[in-house]
């Protein structure tokens, strides 16, 4: 009987629409893409995570409408039972290939992923050291581990080493420091080369979530362990299909041996639940294929990115420093929360789509317009997106 709980969510709702937190969703009108259709007309996009402009690629979209034919439509079951097609282990071997690791184990999406690996790898007598920043992903997937937790400042290696010498000092066994590749609300990167000198000094493992990074940051699309030359020294990648993959879904760990051998015998959101479709997997295969075959898509990522950063500092707009093509536009202040909302509302009026963040997303008096490049823009998407930047900011005021 629903009884009095009717009114109590009513009231939690109302609770969440009077502090300015009601997440209201637009419909597209057309696939995912530079170009959007939406109620209100058609939009110009920046703020997905269709990095490489996979997400409709005519290849990507090919590869899986055949899959449909050949390999059907669902699995009907989990991995371990009968929902492992040839194409399933093949995926996870191109992924091992291309990442450079010795075995990948494919789950329902990188929430999975980081909601299974912890649990396995990690007892009462371990140790978890983790950055501030990290996705709630991993947060959740540590609180199922009953590991010791400990918790760093944000890219603060002074502050890594003080968590790690507090774990070691607690006398754990396994070690593991957890950071996301890039940080989403950023676009910074954590440093894993200062990272890895860190874990190797107090013996520790190092686990990266490379979702916002792989497919196109480092010089093969490797990700941040290749951005900064550390390939061969993170144990554990998690990842996912769902970004700029192809943008699908699923997500993988990726690591030692041992490691996935275990996690396939052990980790429950892979053990329970189902395999993922055919056609996101080949789709993803094609989607691959298009990273390691070509840097075209990398390097228009990256022209569009820089072209960004420079048209929107010449304009006097403040960004944060760097070089990811998450870029965020920052409103600083006791007023940037509602400048930052307003200037979103009046882009989106003059067809451009982006997204403001404000506390308690991102720190207080740091809100920010997100602004998210895609290999899928053209020049000509760059400069309409800065123009509506100064008019929207020439009309809030
Ligand atoms: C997007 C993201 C995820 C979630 O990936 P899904 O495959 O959509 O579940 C996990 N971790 C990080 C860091 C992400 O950015």
């Amino acid at each position: 009987m629903y009884g009095t709980v009717k009114d109590e969510l009513a009231a939690t709702l109302k609770e969440i629409e009077d502090a300015g937190l009601y997440k209201r969703e637009r419909e597209l009108t057309t696939p995912q893409a530079a170009h959007v259709g939406t109620a209100g007309g058609s939009s110009l996009n920046f703020c997905a995570n269709n990095y490489l402009g996979f997400a409709d690629h005519p290849d990507v979209v090919a590869a899986s409408r055949n899959a449909l034919d050949e390999w059907g439509f669902g699995m009907a079951s989990v991995r371990f039972i009968c929902g492992t097609q040839t194409q399933h282990t093949l995926l996870e071997q191109r992924l091992s290939q291309f990442l450079g690791m010795e075995a990948t184990i494919l789950f329902g999406s990188c929430f999975d992923a980081n909601g299974g690996v912890f649990e396995v790898l990690f007892g009462a007598q371990d140790a978890i050291v983790s950055d501030e920043l990290n996705h709630a992903s991993i947060i959740d997937g540590i609180r199922l581990s009953k590991a010791a937790r400990f918790r760093y400042r944000n890219a603060d290696m002074a502050d890594l080493r003080a968590q790690l010498e507090a774990a070691r000092a607690g006398g754990a066994r396994r070690v593991c420091v957890v950071t996301d590749g890039v940080f989403s609300m950023d676009g910074s990167y954590a440093p894993l080369d200062q990272i890895c000198d860190l874990a190797d000094e107090y013996e520790a493992m190092v686990l990266v979530d490379d979702s916002h990074a792989v497919g196109f940051v480092g010089e093969g699309g490797r990700g941040t362990p290749e951005l900064f030359g550390v390939m061969d020294r993170v144990d554990i990648i998690t990842g996912t299909l769902g970004k700029a993959l192809g943008g699908a879904s699923g997500g993988y760990v990726t690591s030692h041996q041992e490691v996935v051998d275990l996690l396939r015998q052990r980790a429950r959101p892979y053990l329970f639940s189902n395999s993922v479709a055919p056609a996101v997997v080949a789709g993803s295969l094609a989607a691959l294929d298009l990273v390691s075959g070509s840097s075209d898509a990398r390097e228009t990522l990256q022209a569009n990115s820089a072209l960004f950063r420079d048209l929107m500092t010449d304009a006097g707009f403040e960004l944060l420093p760097g070089s990811h093509p998450i870029t965020p536009v920052m409103f600083p202040g006791e007023d940037g929360a509602r400048q930052a909302a307003e200037v979103a509302d009046h882009m989106l009026a003059a067809g451009v789509y982006v997204v403001a963040f404000s506390f308690p997303v991102v720190p207080r008096g740091k809100a920010r317009i997100r602004v998210q490049l895609s290999a899928a823009h053209s020049e000509a998407d760059v400069w309409e997106c800065v123009d509506a930047f100064v008019a929207a900011r020439a009309a809030v005021g």
